[in-house]
């Protein structure tokens, strides 16, 4: 089979791998798309960890195409998307259903081989967890790929308990934070708040349903935040850019008792100063998300098909000898998804 591989920070081939045989417990999957996530980017700039020579890709759907032995949760010509954490099933945060927080946790794509190659290998461990998870009909399987950035967003709307009525500040408006725009508005927040400098992002974020669009460059976005809240500020903010320096901006436009959500990966060791007190008197609750629990990609699953502009989040797609322009035009902040794509699958 045909499989792109992660060889060194900066370094993606594409090349000949010997197409896998399900072992006991196992799965294979006859890919139909994967799509590029940011954090594969920053494994790319070599900010983030790959095992070397492993096959990227955790945003994966296909078709179940060969069963190990012993294997009756799945049946063969199933279409599916996978969860693609590796979880021990033993751990405190696993036996309450925060598998995304495993102690033990691996994730296809960095420890594991990925969905950028023609086929998938499905560890036993994900195939008995559940993480094999079937789309119904009507969900094509290149909008299916997007059930793991998708559900990476539920889990950061979740975390900000936010929910129809609630206003949302979204800082930045690449692929993750129009997400955040269309599966914000498909559950009713209101107003949504859009800071991005770049303005043909703006005009999508407009299109697709925010309330309000900035220019951090030109703007004010603390007197338009809170004018648009009443003067209070957002009840939540996200943070979809791993900038450093727009952390303690964040501080500013959230009410007092909001939530601030640091969804965007940072690139590493490095520090953010800001006023504790400003979180002390305000009684702001800072987290991260990253990831998501199984619960949260079947509910996905169950929304996928009904978020308006959903479709036009992939701009770029690639068959798999062109894989590593995924990369280059991700690089290039050329569009907004890149998808390896495998014609046919999905028909067959
Ligand atoms: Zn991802
Ligand atoms: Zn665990």
């Amino acid at each position: 089979m045909r499989a792109t591989i992660f060889e060194a920070p900066g370094k993606i081939s594409v090349v000949d791998r010997t197409t896998p045989t399900p072992g006991p417990g196992e799965v294979r999957l006859r890919v139909a798309a994967a799509s590029l996530c940011n954090s594969d980017v920053r494994v790319y700039r070599g900010e983030k960890y790959a095992l070397p020579g492993v096959v990227p890709g955790h945003e994966i759907a296909g078709v179940v195409d060969a069963l190990g032995e012993g294997v009756t949760s799945v049946k063969e010509g199933t279409r599916v998307v996978v969860c693609p954490i590796v979880t021990c099933g033993h751990c405190r945060f696993c036996i309450v259903g925060r598998q995304n927080r495993c102690a033990e946790r691996k994730t296809l794509g960095y420890d594991l081989d990925g969905g950028f190659a023609e086929y998938l290998l499905v560890p036993a461990q994900l195939v008995r967890s559940g993480h094999v998870l079937p789309v119904s009909d009507s969900l094509p399987l290149d909008i299916a790929a997007l059930t793991e950035p998708a559900a990476c967003t539920l889990s950061s709307l979740d975390l900000m308990q936010i929910s129809a009525g609630s206003s949302l500040a979204i800082v930045g408006a690449g692929p993750m934070g129009l997400l955040h725009v269309i599966m914000a508005k498909a559950a009713g927040v209101s107003p949504i708040i859009v800071s991005e400098p770049v303005a043909e992002r703006r005009a999508i974020a407009k299109r697709w349903g925010a309330d309000l669009v900035l220019d951090p460059a030109t703007d004010n976005v603390v007197a338009a935040v809170k004018d648009a809240t009443g003067g209070y500020g957002a009840d939540a903010v996200a943070l979809t850019v791993g900038a450093h320096a727009l952390v303690a901006p964040t501080i500013d436009i959230v009410r007092k008792q909001g939530v601030i959500n640091m969804f965007a990966g940072f690139p590493p060791n490095q520090t953010v100063p800001f006023d504790p007190n400003l979180v002390h008197y305000g009684e702001i609750a800072l987290t991260g998300s990253q990831n998501a629990t199984l619960d949260q990609y079947r509910r996905t699953i169950a929304m996928l098909a009904n978020v308006p502009h959903i479709d036009e989040v992939v701009t770029n797609r690639y068959d798999i000898e062109h894989g590593p322009e995924a990369y280059t035009s991700r690089l290039a902040m050329d569009g907004l998804k890149s998808l390896v794509q495998f014609a046919g699958v999905d028909e067959a």
